[in-house]
């Protein structure tokens, strides 16, 4: 026996000790990392998750008439219908800039109303609104604002105003907030904010969530229609309402105060033993694959 091969002999289960080693501590390693990318990237889609750190909210905007119905004719030729979906959609493009926590649904986004068939219905206007309202509800939002314009034989008549149920105090704060923000770039003239009891409205209170209809201002009026179909104004129009519903809604629906709150607490308990339970898993998985490895015996 050469000593050449002799020291090769002995050095031998060193080698295999140390690369068994270097085997197991990048299976485990390997494993474990894999899994928590995987929590990692569940948690980044999963838009819940963000709920116990920030407001979370969900708002229905409706975009008034629309289909059949173009609703009043602005004096441009430019029905209401149109105004309305051009600031519904604007406003709810507004909302998510500046919280995209507070999730933003539509009635409709387009002319279309699906939930009333022309072809059937004996009375277009009534069933539109039951459609409409029946929509709202199955969406269960916490706040409805249906967009709509004013027009009145009196051409000189401008401004805008909302219609809320009488205890709807919400409502009522956020009216408050729009007002107050339409004032700040000198959008035309706050008429007041009235209540449903002495002037009923189908969507406002045949609707569950804090709801107000809005008028934004006259189709009658030469000016005011000037304004409204000016784009640079609208931005700034919706996104003063915008505005008016965001800070109400960071000062209300915190985790502390939003209604939903056991439920998003539930949730929250239940994806962290959810994490729990897959990071043992992990090390479960990384010690069998440790005990499949042969050990250096020698
Ligand atoms: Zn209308």
């Amino acid at each position: 026996m050469s000593t050449k091969r002799k020291k090769k002999r002995q050095l031998r289960p060193w080698v295999k000790i140390t690369l068994s080693i270097i085997v197991i501590l990048l299976v485990v390693f390997g494993l474990k990392s894999c899994f928590f990318d995987q929590e990692k990237r569940q948690a980044k889609a999963d838009p819940d998750q963000e709920v116990m750190t920030t407001a979370k909210s969900k708002i229905i905007i409706d975009a008034g008439h629309g289909g059949m119905d173009g609703g009043a004719i602005s004096t441009i030729q430019k029905t209401e219908k149109e105004f309305a979906l051009e600031y519904a959609l604007g406003i709810g493009e507004e909302i998510q800039k500046l919280d995209p926590n507070i999730e933003v649904l539509y009635t409709r986004v387009n002319d279309e109303t699906p939930w009333v068939d022309p072809y059937t219905s004996l009375n277009y206007e009534y069933d539109d609104l039951i459609g409409r309202a029946n929509l709202v509800n199955e969406k269960d939002p916490y706040y409805l604002l249906s967009v709509h314009f004013n027009s009145r034989e009196d051409v000189n008549e401008s401004g805008f105003e909302a219609y809320v149920r009488g205890d709807d105090a919400a409502s009522d704060q956020i009216y408050q907030n729009i007002a107050k923000n339409l004032k700040e770039i000198g959008y035309s003239k706050d008429r007041g904010v009235f209540s449903t009891e002495t002037y009923p409205l189908h969507m406002v209170d045949m609707t569950t969530p804090s709801a107000m209809l809005i008028e934004l201002g006259f189709m009658t009026n030469e000016q005011e229609v000037k304004t409204l179909n000016s784009p640079q104004m609208r931005a700034k129009i919706c996104k003063a309402i915008a505005k008016g519903y965001v800070e109400y809604i960071k000062d209300h629906d915190n985790p502390d105060t939003n209604p939903q709150k056991e439920k998003l607490k539930k949730r929250a308990e239940e994806d962290a033993k959810k994490q729990e339970e897959a990071q043992k898993a992990a090390e479960q998985a990384a010690q069998q694959a440790a005990q499949a490895n042969p050990q250096p015996v020698q």
